[in-house]
């Protein structure tokens, strides 16, 4: 027997395909015979009304049936553009039908021909016409007219109809060979149609059920293969050993007296939880999810006190420089009454406890044990930094990595040089987004969640509002006042300029400096013309540590009173005295980074604002900033944006590369919770996979993926 999937067939030899289509079909990612069925239809026209000529409607989507009467090419009154003009009749009339730039139309049809035109009537110069009306003869299987026809994502040279035309030619010929990829159980469980079915009827649907069927099953598939795939991976982990670290309550209780605080419940439980977790001899693989300034740090810092005082080493990992300062700063005061020894390493700055060191120095001292706390950015990660005894790894921020990314990252944690024998460090993870409950059970499928769900004391609402441009100068008015009260303000500016394509470092360099002029204008423009009796000073990435360390500083000090900056401000900053927060063109950030923003200000005793400028005057965007002025709490807030942006904001579309379907299928809870279930009940009957060959290699493809990168 063939162990070939036909699945995996490349596509150049399947059908005959010209190097040029070749080419198109492998820019949209279409590789395999696998894609080319899994290249899903964005969306369907209902074109399965077959109407006669006399009782077509203006506007409504119909497929008409009947003879050319006529047909010609017309390029005389009007030189650049050819217009095919026909007539076809049925047994009611007569049609009038134009086709613009398709001059080949009159060599596919001719006088005579028995066809079928796909389109809508419309009303131009005083008569009705079909313009640009798909066409299809009856000789030839009905895939463009006559039926719910797929439209695909085009590109240059790639229509959908020439899609439909190599897909319906790639079903016929291959559909037989396809082998099924779930199993029988499985299908009768979750009421799913066969592969081969559901493939044929999510391209050419034979009705709406029957596609929503073959929609269903492609999700299912989908969220199926990513619950296995992360189950997996948390089996794994439990198969790993990690070093004991042991609960010292006392410890803990001191510590926590001594805090300027009383901790929350869920802090409480939260730290409970970890401290319990990282006693036993299984790495921890845990996510610690709260809203901004439900205080997470904290709970990182019981945790790296414990791991620390057991004699072992901690590291808590940063995504920018700023915020691995503001972490150093945060953990050596209140360690302070410890005796703990502690550096902070980041690419830009070398420090062990206040001073200053060469890079040879600190990672002398972490090889030989003498550090116990080390906060960093990335920095920690690269490969020379070698430890004695880590044992507990926290990462701040990690809420942009799909689940791949995350696994690839926990991988590179793993072999860190951490010095243990035949051990991995216990791994926390911290994401002040908080992410819909939907997509956690799914990215976060192989973490065990502790919830920080409640704010510390009786923080105050910030008082959030959508500014339009004619009230720019009233919010203006009302900073200075605030100003003038001894308060402070923070002004974000996006780039102006959209730039989808950060992949390459060119881009990427290109939109830091895009950043870097956006926030220079404002700065000016503050400056000399709105605040000229204001300290204001400026943040972008371009700037060098030093100097950005001390800006903040100010900042902190109060000896600046507004801070320009571009989105680095973003996670984790913490100014007390802040009370304002004006956002640039709030249009172009999601609801949930909004929130972010937001949540740098609102940290002390007094009143807050947030003031979201826009120029939009789209109703969608209004509404979507609106929620900002109404949601109690970035949970809620994430569910908005789930409806309306979608996941993609969540997963990053491009990181995740999940497909569209999948995308939608994120938001029904229903079908994640059934997806994990009979994940685990497959598990459990069949750990290796056996009665799922195909879904087996995938998730081998996956996880090598994970290893890759
Ligand atoms: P986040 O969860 O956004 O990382 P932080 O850990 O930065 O939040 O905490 C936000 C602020 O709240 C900090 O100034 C911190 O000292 C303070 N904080 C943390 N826990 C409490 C608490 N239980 N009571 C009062 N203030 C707290
Ligand atoms: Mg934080």
């Amino acid at each position: 027997m063939s162990t070939e999937n036909i699945l995996d067939r490349p596509i150049q030899n399947t059908q005959k395909i010209s190097p040029l289509y070749l080419k198109r079909l492998q820019k949209v990612g279409v590789f395999s015979l696998r894609d080319l069925f899994y290249y899903f239809p964005t969306r369907y026209i209902d074109f399965s009304k077959v109407i006669p000529i006399n009782q077509l409607k203006l506007d409504e989507p119909a497929t008409v049936s009947g003879k050319i009467f006529d047909i010609k090419n017309n390029r005389a009154w009007y030189k650049k553009i050819n217009i095919t003009q026909a007539v076809l009749q049925d047994k009611t009339g007569f049609l009038k039908v134009v086709w613009f730039n398709q001059p080949f139309i009159t060599k596919n049809l001719t006088k005579g021909d028995i066809v079928n035109l796909a389109g809508k009537l419309s009303y131009k110069n005083k008569e009705s016409l079909f313009s640009n009306p798909a066409y299809e003869k009856l000789t030839d299987k009905q895939i463009n007219t006559g039926r719910l026809v797929p439209v695909y994502k085009e590109t240059k040279g790639l229509t959908s109809r020439w899609l439909r035309f190599f897909i319906k030619k790639n079903l016929d010929t291959f559909l037989e060979e396809i082998k099924e990829n779930l199993n029988k159980d499985i299908l009768n469980e979750q009421k799913l149609d066969s592969i081969k079915e559901s493939l044929l009827q999510i391209h050419f649907p034979d009705s709406q059920k029957k596609l929503q069927q073959a929609q269903k099953r492609f999700a299912f598939e989908e969220l199926f293969l990513i619950q296995l795939f992360s189950l997996k991976q948390k089996l794994n982990n439990q198969e790993q050993k990690a070093v004991s670290i042991e609960f010292d309550e006392d410890l803990t209780k001191k510590f926590v007296v001594s805090l300027p605080f009383k901790l929350t419940t869920a802090q409480r439980k939260s730290a409970w939880e970890i401290l319990k977790d990282i006693e036993k001899g299984i790495p921890m693989n845990r996510l610690l999810e709260g809203d901004v300034g439900s205080g997470k740090t904290v709970v990182a810092a019981i945790s790296m006190l414990q791991a620390a005082k057991n004699g072992f080493q901690a590291a808590l990992m940063a995504p920018t420089e700023i915020l691995a300062q503001q972490h150093y700063k945060t953990l050596s005061d209140s360690f302070s009454g410890q005796k703990l020894s502690m550096a902070l390493l980041t690419s830009k700055t070398v420090k062990v406890g206040r001073k200053i060191v060469t890079r040879k120095e600190i990672l002398e001292k972490i090889l030989q044990g003498k550090i116990k706390i080390i906060v960093g950015t990335h920095a920690l990660i690269q490969k020379n930094v070698q430890f004695k005894n880590l044992a507990l790894v926290i990462v701040d921020e990690q809420h942009r990595f799909g689940v791949t990314q995350r696994a690839a990252f926990v991988k590179n944690i793993n072999s860190l040089k951490d010095g243990l024998e035949k051990t991995i460090p216990h791994f926390l993870s911290m994401t002040a987004t908080p992410i819909p409950r939907t997509l956690a059970l799914t990215i976060y499928g192989d973490l065990d969640i502790s919830l920080l769900d409640q704010a510390p004391k009786n923080r105050e609402i910030i008082k959030t509002f959508v500014i339009p441009p004619s009230k720019r100068d009233g919010a203006y008015k009302f900073i200075a006042k605030e100003v003038k009260q001894g308060r402070q303000a923070f002004v974000i500016c996006p780039r102006i300029e959209k730039s989808e394509t950060t992949e390459n470092s060119k881009d990427k360099r290109k939109t830091a400096w895009q950043e870097v002029k956006a926030v220079t204008q404002e700065h000016e423009k503050l400056n000399t013309k709105i605040f000229p009796q204001l300290k204001i000073d400026m943040l972008h990435g371009k700037m060098k540590a030093p100097e950005k360390e001390k800006i903040m500083e100010n900042f902190k000090k109060g000896k600046s009173d507004i801070l320009v900056s571009t989105s680095v401000i973003e996670v984790g900053i913490d100014i007390p005295n802040a009370t304002i927060m004006m956002i640039e063109n709030a249009d172009r950030f999601g609801l949930a980074q909004l929130h972010q923003f937001r949540g740098r200000v609102g940290r002390g005793q007094h009143q807050s604002f947030c003031f979201l400028f826009s120029d939009s005057k789209q109703p969608e965007t209004i509404k979507r900033l609106r929620a900002l002025t109404q949601a109690k709490n970035g949970f809620e807030l994430s569910e908005i944006d789930l409806e309306i942006r979608g996941p993609g904001e969540f997963l990053g579309a491009k990181q995740s590369g999940l497909p569209d379907l999948l995308m939608a299928s994120l938001t029904n809870i229903e079908m994640i919770k059934q997806a994990r279930a009979q994940a685990q009940k497959t598990l459990r009957q069949d750990p290796d996979l056996e009665s799922l060959p195909q879904l087996k290699s995938q998730i081998k493809n996956l996880e090598n993926n994970v290893h890759r990168e």
